[in-house]
């Protein structure tokens, strides 16, 4: 990406195992450092050094989004990339829902989940609750497992699949060559299918990957495709914020254009610890997630909740 303010960006992806120490350290009773907040690759930052979640209200930070997107359309050269601060999730799973509302898939899978897991740190349960959906890597695993140009990587950023052709073995093995699960092979059942009466809103026509989709049975073109989120690219490009985006309640993911000067996306991950998943295995995702815990909170290594 050529946004200058990526370099301001820590990338850090703290071993399980400090994570682990963190919490036989708080069954043993010691004490977080006082007056600051202990890091667990062994650094610590004073609790105001660490950015609370932006309290800035919901409606003005997607008025915000929505502007931007449009603006960033106009110029034609917009990187998309999506924040995530988990803080600020509170598991309601209205953008689950969203999602599928938007992108209808069968029973059982979607584009998008928020996973829930509880950790016993301290006194009380602790339950972190973390959206996830493809990350859109630039350097993609499911799309180095089929043909060239199967899975494409548009100038946006946002990885797209050719519906006509990702399907059956080759959807299968871009299905197992994705280290987060994030692709499924369509089945072709809706709810309803099995029902006296099918319901008309899971036959409804629907535009993915660049052409009409429906699950009408016996019309449908889904079944044995490979399928996954795209960013909402045909809302995106008709100038609409992704659906989960503009739905989710706590304003919870920032949407927007890393290359332009500015940006929401780009002031809110500018200086800040962030967590990007597998960066070992070099994905370089485009969906991102703040490393940082609510301020006087222990903090809690990303990893603890990898799924
Ligand atoms: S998260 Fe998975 S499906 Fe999405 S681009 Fe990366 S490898 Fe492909
Ligand atoms: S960007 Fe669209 S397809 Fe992707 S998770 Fe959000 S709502 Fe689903």
């Amino acid at each position: 990406m050529n946004d200058p303010n990526r370099e301001n960006i820590q990338e850090k992806a703290t071993p399980r195992r400090l994570f682990l120490q963190a919490l036989a350290a708080v069954g043993s009773g010691a004490a977080l450092a006082t007056g600051g907040m202990e890091l667990l690759d062994g650094t610590s930052a004073q609790a105001a050094e660490i950015p609370p979640p932006l309290t800035e209200p919901v409606g003005n930070l997607l008025v915000r989004m929505q502007r931007e997107l449009e603006q960033s359309l106009s110029t034609g050269r917009p990187q998309w990339l999506m924040v995530v601060d988990t803080r600020k999730c509170i598991g309601c799973d209205a953008c689950t829902i969203a999602c599928k509302a938007e992108n209808p898939t069968g029973p059982g899978v979607g584009f998008r989940r928020v996973i829930k897991r509880e950790l016993p740190v301290g006194p009380r349960p602790w339950v972190i609750f973390k959206p996830i959906n493809c990350l859109q890597c630039d350097d993609a695993p499911c799309a180095k497992a089929v043909p060239q140009g199967m899975i494409r990587k548009r100038p946006d950023g946002i990885v797209e699949f050719d519906s006509d052709r990702l399907r059956g073995a080759y959807a299968q093995a871009a299905m197992r060559a994705c280290p987060l699960n994030q692709i499924h092979v369509d089945d072709g059942k809706t709810y309803t299918y099995d029902t006296p009466q099918p319901q008309e809103y899971e036959e409804r026509l629907f535009f993915e990957n660049g052409k009409w989709q429906t699950r009408k049975p016996r019309a449908s073109q889904l079944p044995d495709s490979a399928r996954k989120c795209n960013f909402c690219s045909h809302l995106v490009e008709a100038g609409a914020l992704p659906a989960c985006v503009s739905t989710c309640i706590g304003g919870v993911m920032y949407f927007g254009d890393a290359n332009l000067r500015g940006s929401l996306v780009n002031e809110v991950t500018q200086g800040r610890r962030i967590f990007k998943h597998h960066n070992d295995m070099g994905l370089k995702p485009r969906v991102i997630y703040f490393e940082e815990s609510m301020p006087d909170t222990p903090h809690l290594d990303c990893n603890a909740c990898h799924y």
